[in-house]
């Protein structure tokens, strides 16, 4: 075989390793976990299967080889057993329809890798690793292919031994190593990606949005109610008597109150909705798609859960109130930082009037 043949294989291959790589982590971007992931990343693993499958390497006349043990191998680590079925179903479906003399002893070679990488996929961490040490034994996982070997006759498969299955092993583990690597960096950048969004978008002490992601997610139903003449809603919401809290049983207690009272908070309302740490103990929901009477409601249930939640500090049972005022955005034009402060005026009467109540705005 000429080398300009050999580079055009060569870069075909690197084409897929691209391919399932930047793919990979664009599903991985989308959804992080669950079934949906799992047979994401299956179907991705069998569609660069059947690619490569379709478009083998040959080494030299009767020497051939594709990814398939690779990918199929790799298969339970990124996407579980679902998506291992997945990949396998795929594979296993295109090589039958290839047919030809090795139709049977290739789709169970195909099931064989498949089962060996699922099992090998259970060992415990601290064994198998997770460097080098995971890809070697991963590559050799990939060899079990060579059991289909004792279906044939015992002259072609000398032949075979002597030609192939050196090479096709040696690559097979390279190809192990290289595919991992790629993939594990990948889900490590988007781990932490994630994580640093996380950490500056959630306020650490709630666990509940911060004020950027209330201002960016109120521009946003701003905008709506500008375009689809879509209402939204606003309840802010202020501990009574907090700094009373804080002094009778100290700040730490007035964390754990804090935190709580997020719970019910995040417990009450819909999952549309955006409950965000707005101030010291002052928190806001939006209630996108919402109008003044449905967020009173909510606003009231909010208030009552609060009421009726009993924190203990040691043998003594303490509850707290919450005083709050909803405001609605009628007006398409309104901007997000004037519902807000109707919202607030709202919640000041709420205070002025005795706390523990709700109050509403005008339409903002
Ligand atoms: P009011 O009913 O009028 O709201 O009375 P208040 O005592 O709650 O008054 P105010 O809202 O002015 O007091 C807020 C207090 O909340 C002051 C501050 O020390 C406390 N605080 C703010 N953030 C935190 C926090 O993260 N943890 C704790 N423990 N306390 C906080
Ligand atoms: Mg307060
Ligand atoms: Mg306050």
């Amino acid at each position: 075989m000429e080398i300009d043949a050999h580079l055009v294989s060569l870069i075909r291959v690197l084409g897929q390793v691209a391919i399932i790589v930047y793919a990979y982590s664009w599903v991985i971007r989308i959804v992080d976990r669950g079934p949906l992931k799992s047979v994401a990343v299956g179907l991705l693993f069998g569609l660069i299967g059947m690619l490569s499958m379709a478009d083998p390497i040959q080494w030299m006349p009767g020497v051939i080889q594709d990814g398939r043990s690779i990918l199929l191998v790799l298969a339970p680590i990124y996407g579980g057993l679902l998506g291992t079925v997945v990949a396998a179903a795929m594979m296993g479906l295109f090589r039958f329809m290839v047919g030809g003399v090795g139709a049977i002893g290739g789709v169970a070679g195909i099931f064989i890798v498949a089962f060996a990488g699922y099992m090998l996929s259970l060992l415990p961490r601290k064994w198998i690793g997770t460097g080098w040490k995971r890809s070697a034994l991963l590559g050799l996982g990939t060899c079990t292919s060579l059991v289909v070997l004792a279906f044939l006759p015992w002259a072609v498969v000398r032949e075979l031994l002597l030609s192939a299955t050196l090479p096709t092993v040696v690559v097979n583990i390279l190809g192990v190593f290289l595919l991992s690597d790629l993939l594990g960096r990948e889900q490590y950048r988007i781990g932490i990606q994630r994580a640093l969004e996380n950490e500056a978008s959630l306020d650490p002490l709630t666990r509940l949005p911060n004020r950027r992601v209330l201002q960016r997610e109120g521009d946003r139903c701003c905008k709506e109610a500008g375009i689809r003449r879509i209402p939204f809603s606003i309840i802010m919401l202020d501990i009574d008597h907090f700094k009373k809290i804080n002094d009778s049983w100290g700040h730490s207690f007035g964390d754990t109150v804090l935190a709580r009272v997020a719970d019910v908070i995040r417990r009450t309302v819909r999952k549309t909705d955006i409950a965000a740490r707005y101030g010291g103990e002052e928190i806001v929901v939006l209630l996108p798609n919402t109008d003044l009477r449905a967020a009173a409601t909510v606003a009231e249930k909010i208030r009552r859960d609060i009421e009726a939640t009993v924190l203990m500090f040691g043998q003594e049972a303490i509850r707290v109130t919450v005083s709050i005022g909803t405001a609605c955005s009628l007006e398409p034009t309104t901007d997000f930082k004037h519902v807000l402060e109707t919202a607030d005026k709202a919640l000041y009467r709420a205070k002025a009037a005795g706390r523990n109540r709700v109050e509403l705005a005008d339409a903002a």
